[in-house]
C-alpha cells in the first residue's frame, strides 16, 4: 500500500485578474514504496502541490487519492501521512525523546509501546545521547534528524519533505540526504520531496518530476531527465547544458540526422523532433574534448573545428573551459585533469564533442 494518485490536480489563489494558478492540472501516479523528488524554481507549485496532498490547502480542482480512495474529505491529521519542513517546526519546550513522542500520544496509545517506538526511532537516527536535550540544544543537522524520527513514529504510508535541508550547510546537506535515503529504503515509504536544488533530486530520487509554472514539464528517472530532457527548460534546468541550432535532415526510430553550421551526423533524437523543423542539440560540458590545434585526430562529429579558449579554471577533480566557437561560447569540463596539459586562456583548440551521448529536442 501507498500509492498515491494526483488527478488533474489545480489550485487558483485569488480570482479574475489577480488570480494565480499556482498548480494548474497535475496528474501523477506515484507506486508503493517509490521516492519521487518535485523540481523547479521558487513559485512553480511544489509547496501549493504538497499541501494539496497533505491537505493543509483545498485543491480548487482535481483529485488526490491514496489507495484509491478519495482524500476530499480527509482533515490532515486523519491522512496516513507525515510532513518534515524546512524548519524542523519542532516543539520547543519538549524534549527530543518527547518530540518524537507527541504524535504517538495523540493517538492515545499504551505508554509501554509509545516508549518503545520511541527508543527504536531514537537508535535507528543515531540520537540516543540526545534524548533529553531541548531543541535549541541541537545543531541543525541534529533538530532535522529529531524531525525525522517524529515524522516515521507516525508509520505513515507516506512521508511528505518541503526544503528539509535547505537550512543546512552543504556538507550536512549532503550527508543528511544519504540518510533521508537509506531511511526511506529501509522503511520503503511512499516519498514525496520537494526541492529547488538539483543535485538533491538527482541524488535522492527514483523519479523527477520538473515543474515549471504549475505544470510538469516531464516525470522521469533522473539519469533519462539528464540525457533525455523533454524541453530547453528541463536540460537548462538539470545540470549545465550547450544548445546548438540544428537542423533536422532525417529522422529514423529513434535517432536523426542533422546539419549543425556545415556539418551532418546523427544522434539520440526526441520523439517530438519532426524534418524541416529546427531544433537544438543538447551537449553536456562532459561529452566535449578539446585538442590542441596541432593535433590530428579525426575529424568525425567535429563541431566547429576551430575554438578558443576564453576561461579556464582548475578545480581540483576538473577543470572548467569556456570556449568561443561558431556556435557561441561553450562550456566544457574536463574530469581528472593532468595540469601539465590544460588549455590556456587565449589558446586555439579544436572542438569535438560525443555524438551518442548528445540529444535532439
Ligand atoms: P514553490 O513552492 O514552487 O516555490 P508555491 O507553491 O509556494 O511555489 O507557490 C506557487 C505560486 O502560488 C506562487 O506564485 C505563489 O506566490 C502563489 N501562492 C502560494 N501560496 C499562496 C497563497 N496562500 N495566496 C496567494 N498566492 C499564493
Ligand atoms: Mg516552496
Amino acid at each position: 500500500t501507498g500509492r498515491l494518485k494526483l488527478d488533474v490536480l489545480r489550485k487558483t489563489f485569488g480570482s479574475g485578474d489577480s488570480a494565480v494558478h499556482a498548480v494548474d492540472g497535475i496528474s501523477l501516479d506515484i507506486n508503493p514504496g517509490e521516492f519521487v523528488t518535485l523540481l523547479g524554481p521558487s513559485g512553480c507549485g511544489k509547496t501549493t502541490t504538497l499541501r494539496m496532498v497533505a491537505g493543509f490547502e483545498d485543491a480548487t480542482s482535481g483529485r488526490v487519492e491514496l489507495d484509491g480512495v478519495n482524500l476530499v474529505d480527509q482533515p490532515p491529521n486523519k491522512r496516513p501521512m507525515a510532513m518534515v519542513f524546512q524548519s524542523y517546526a519542532l516543539f520547543p519546550h519538549l524534549s527530543v525523546r518527547d518530540n518524537i513522542a507527541y504524535g504517538l500520544k495523540l493517538k492515545k496509545l499504551p505508554a509501554e509501546e509509545i516508549k518503545e517506538q520511541v527508543d527504536l526511532a531514537l537508535t535507528s537516527m543515531n540520537l540516543n545521547a540526545l534524548a533529553d536535550r531541548a531543541p535549541n540544544q541541537l545543531s541543525g543537522g541534529q533538530q532535522q534528524r529529531v524531525a525525522l524520527a517524529r515524522a516515521m513514529v507516525m508509520r505513515p504510508k507516506v512521508l511528505l519533505f518541503d526544503e528539509p535541508l535547505s537550512n543546512l550547510d552543504a556538507k550536512l546537506r549532503v550527508r543528511m540526504r544519504q540518510e533521508i535515503r537509506r531511511l526511506q529504503h529501509r522503511l520503503g515509504i511512499t516519498s514525496l520531496y520537494v526541492t529547488h536544488d538539483q543535485a538533491e533530486a538527482m541524488s535522492l530520487s527514483d523519479r523527477i518530476v520538473v515543474m515549471n509554472a504549475g505544470k510538469i514539464e516531464q516525470a522521469a528517472s533522473p539519469d533519462e531527465i539528464y540525457r533525455r530532457p523533454a524541453s530547453e527548460f528541463v536540460a537548462d534546468f538539470i545540470g549545465r547544458a550547450n544548445f546548438l541550432s540544428a537542423e533536422v535532415l532525417h529522422k529514423a526510430g529513434d535517432s536523426a540526422t542533422v546539419k549543425v553550421l556545415e556539418r551532418e551526423f546523427t544522434i539520440p533524437a526526441h520523439p517530438d523532433v519532426e524534418v524541416g523543423r529546427p531544433a537544438l542539440v543538447l551537449v553536456r560540458p562532459e561529452s566535449v574534448r578539446l585538442e590542441k590545434v596541432a593535433a590530428n585526430g579525426s575529424t568525425n562529429n567535429v563541431v566547429g573545428d576551430h575554438g578558443q579558449v576564453l576561461a579556464a579554471v582548475f578545480y581540483g577533480e576538473n577543470v572548467e573551459y569556456e570556449v568561443e566557437t561558431e556556435h557561441g561560447t561553450i562550456v566544457v569540463i574536463e574530469s581528472d585533469p593532468d595540469p601539465a596539459q590544460i588549455h590556456e586562456e587565449g589558446s586555439e583548440v579544436r572542438v569535438d564533442f560525443n555524438s551518442e551521448r548528445s540529444w535532439l529536442l
